[in-house]
């Protein structure tokens, strides 16, 4: 007898943010995974091969941003020079190779401290502000141009464009409330690192002066009178996604840094009507719109933000809903996918404990599942279960060669 040869299959990634914990001694030292309801992803564990994922090495604290690029393939050592690139590229600035980009917050500036870092968690009238930004000129610096855009809430980029700049720049951001910010300084003593702390300085002057007298601001408590500035970063254009594998690529999320991602890789983007990066994400809209990316696209890429949140917030209850909130979004995919013809994986970027409420070094649980796929015991997903898997434990470098090896599609190695 002679088997068929095999179809070259297509793969969807879904990713929890943030999902991985720790036990929590006050829910008798059980995780997030381990308490919630979960029929389906435990199905697809039973399905794959699993295991436990350090997405960059093990006991470092991965950010998403550069997480997600190393589970992409690309080495966020090579890649990753800052936030803000990222975050520019999230809002749409058609961030272009040497630009200098900042995550930016509204703030509150009074008698020359910063009294609130969000300004009142301000939420509307953010784009009349930036527009208002985007007319100020530098002068101290010849040659640069200011490209100013508001994103989600108090949150904002800035660009810096012009020949001769530089990520080695210190920030303004104090990053605690009540203190004075700080004056950015070059952190090198090149012309262009001088060139861009003397830019973004003006910039945050003239901002001020700007901001302060703004009708918008009049009506505030928590008037949105400075700009708070970070993350400096250049962008470094990697090869696009579709270049480096041969094939097409799509991203489905709502979160600005993964949108950002996925621009800087030339992925398409799909945010659908109704998916946010908040706990009211629309999880249905969410998996239609991969099922609809699947049938043009041979890898997909699923999103969702919510566990993270609840890791950050420090709140197991609310995490383990968001969790079957995934579960059944995974249920539904199910119920369409054909296993034959599709590799899916599910896994989190990172771990953000409750008890941590931030990222940690932890692994992360992982299954990848197809039909063929050498099955072990894992019949649950969780962080203790993954570690008695087949794919024991890997770091997300590894990743995506398997998941090509399982499409049909990796290179061989050799003759
Ligand atoms: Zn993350
Ligand atoms: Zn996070």
């Amino acid at each position: 007898m002679q088997l068929p040869l095999p179809e070259k299959k297509k793969c969807l990634l879904i990713l929890a943010d943030g999902a991985g914990d720790r036990p929590i001694k006050e829910l008798r030292n059980k995780t997030p995974f381990q308490l919630s309801r979960k029929p389906h992803i435990d199905r697809l564990s039973a399905l794959g091969e699993d295991g436990i994922m350090d997405s960059i090495a093990p006991g470092i604290r991965p950010g998403s941003d550069t997480s997600h690029l190393q589970l992409f393939g690309y080495d966020p050592h090579q890649y990753y020079t800052g936030r803000g690139p990222i975050e520019a590229l999230g809002v749409g600035i058609d961030v272009q190779d040497g630009d200098i980009a900042f995550r930016c917050n509204f703030a509150t500036l009074k008698d020359g401290k910063v009294v609130d870092r969000r300004a009142g968690r301000i939420s509307e009238g953010t784009a009349e502000l930036a527009k208002e930004l985007n007319t100020i000129k530098i002068t101290s610096v010849p040659g640069v141009q200011v490209i100013f855009k508001e994103s989600v809430g108090h949150r904002a980029v800035l660009v810096l464009r012009g020949h001769n700049l530089s990520p080695m720049t210190s920030d303004n951001d104090p990053h605690d409330d009540g203190l004075a910010p700080l004056r950015p300084m070059p952190l090198e003593h090149k012309e262009a690192a001088h060139r861009t702390s003397a830019a973004l300085a003006e910039f945050i002057e003239k901002a001020h002066l700007l901001l302060r007298n703004h009708p918008i601001n009049r009506q505030r408590k928590l008037p949105a009178n400075y700009i708070l500035a970070r993350g400096a970063g250049k962008l470094v254009k990697p090869p696009s996604f579709e270049s480096k594998y041969g094939f097409k690529g799509a991203i489905v999320a709502a979160s600005g840094m993964i949108k950002g991602v996925g621009h800087m890789l030339e992925m398409d983007v799909i945010q659908p009507k109704g998916a946010t990066a908040g706990y009211d994400s629309d999880l249905i809209a969410k998996a239609d719109a991969a099922l609809e990316a699947l049938k043009s696209h041979e890898f997909v890429f699923l999103h969702v933000k919510m566990p993270d949140l609840a890791g950050h917030d420090g709140d197991p209850g609310k995490k383990i809903e968001c969790i079957e909130k995934i579960d059944d979004m995974v249920g539904y995919l199910l119920k369409k996918l054909d296993m034959a013809k599709t590799v899916v994986v599910f896994t989190s970027d990172h771990s953000t404990p409750c008890s941590v409420r931030n990222h940690s070094g932890d692994p992360v649980p992982i299954v990848v599942a197809t039909e063929g796929v050498r099955l072990d015991a894992v019949k649950h997903f969780d962080e203790t279960s993954a570690t008695r898997g087949a794919l024991m434990r890997i770091t997300g470098k590894d990743l995506f060669p398997i998941i090509l090896d399982l499409m049909g599609r990796e290179e061989k190695y050799g003759a």
